[in-house]
């Protein structure tokens, strides 16, 4: 007899779990036709004088047996699991987002073959700023004898100080332009406002949004109009979903060809200019479809510590490094401190060069 009823009961706790089940999953319906009415009126799908006016209305109607603060638990999880739900609905829209292991953007620079994201760790590198030909020169003169392509030709600079060194300005582009077409590389330069983009398109193959501009969002829609990739930076305390909102304004706005840079984040540390966020570069990797490329300058701040910075860099699955050299770093119009000398250039290197990949491939 009593195993019969069990049995009775327990058929009508299957029947009820249906039905729970059905309205969840009804009620998640909703809720999205709700977040896409939310989006068309550009509110944000959190309301939380919604949510607590929800919760008092179950609390009023609440009979029992269970107590108001269980249900009240009860229904907040499943708010959770609404948010939750609307949230990876809204991701999945973000055009930089990675919506498939393999999906990779390919950046092919002008020549055809230089490519960043391609499989070829790539190595982007120059004096901090543009000071004279003669710099420049000898500079390209050395990172070409190790493949290097993409050639920084810094002429606006973005310093703490108004007093400190500004760059060369128009000049020094032509001193950038002049110096790649002899070695063959390509120039990359960092864009201040919107109203450069004219001038500096005769002379840069790259354009370059530091870490000061990367919420500038109208100068980040202005370089989804251009024909030149883009270098994006993350911010000096930029989250990483902030630092892929920058790079999905440039890409809305029609320029698919955005790489990001890990440049290092402020934290409590003094030791380091910058933490250089190697879990972040993990994360964007998985996150995102465009390429990363690790700052293991303007993070460290120091020059002593490259050579780890650039291995870790490659083995964390990154497509390149940027770092910043000199031929006489000690008296470099800017970021004295952390420039390599040539010679550190080449060790770094060939530090680089012993990283193997094919061991166990990171991606
Ligand atoms: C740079 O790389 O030239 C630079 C100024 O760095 P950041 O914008 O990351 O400070
Ligand atoms: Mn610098």
């Amino acid at each position: 007899m009593s195993q019969s009823r069990l049995q009775e009961l327990r058929a009508q706790v299957d029947v009820i779990n249906l039905q729970i089940l059905e309205l969840l999953n009804k009620r998640a319906t909703i809720a999205s036709e709700i977040g896409k009415v939310q989006q068309q009126m550009g509110t944000s799908f959190y309301d939380p004088q919604r949510e607590s006016f929800m919760l008092t209305m179950l609390e009023q109607n609440n009979k029992g047996p269970f107590s108001n603060e269980t249900i009240k638990a009860l229904f907040r999880e499943i708010f959770r699991a609404t948010m939750a739900l609307e949230e990876k609905e809204a991701k999945a829209k973000i055009l930089v987002q990675r919506k498939s292991p393999d999906q990779a953007t390919v950046i092919t620079l002008p020549d055809g073959e230089t490519q960043i994201g391609g499989g070829k760790f790539q190595v982007i590198s120059g004096p901090c700023a543009v000071e004279s030909m003669e710099q420049m020169d000898e500079t390209a003169a050395a990172l070409v004898t190790r493949g290097v392509k993409i050639l920084r030709g810094m002429v606006f600079k973005p310093r703490t100080s108004p007093y400190d060194y500004q760059g060369m300005g128009e000049p020094g582009l032509k001193i950038a332009r002049q110096v790649a077409n002899k070695y063959g590389m390509f120039i990359t330069s960092e864009i201040m406002d919107a109203s450069q983009i004219a001038m500096m398109s005769d002379y840069v193959d790259i354009f370059w949004v530091g870490a000061r501009n990367m919420q500038n969002s109208f100068l980040l829609k202005s370089l989804g109009q251009v024909r030149q990739p883009v270098i994006l930076k993350r911010g000096l305390a930029a989250t990483l979903e902030e630092f892929l909102y920058a790079a999905e304004y440039i890409v809305s706005s029609g320029n698919p060809n955005v790489v990001l840079i890990e440049r290092g984040i402020r934290t409590f540390e003094k030791w380091t200019r910058n933490t250089l966020d190697i879990g972040g570069v993990a994360v964007l990797k998985l996150e995102s479809h465009l390429p990363v490329v690790v700052d293991i300058s303007h993070s460290a701040g120091r020059r002593d510590i490259a050579i780890p910075l650039a291995r870790v860099a490659k083995a964390s699955g990154a497509d390149g490094v940027m770092v910043e050299v000199h031929p006489n770093p000690p008296v470099a119009m800017s970021d004295a401190k952390q420039q390599l000398y040539i010679q550190q250039f080449h060790d770094m290197m060939d530090a680089i060069e012993r990283v193997s990949l094919e061991a166990e491939p990171v991606r």
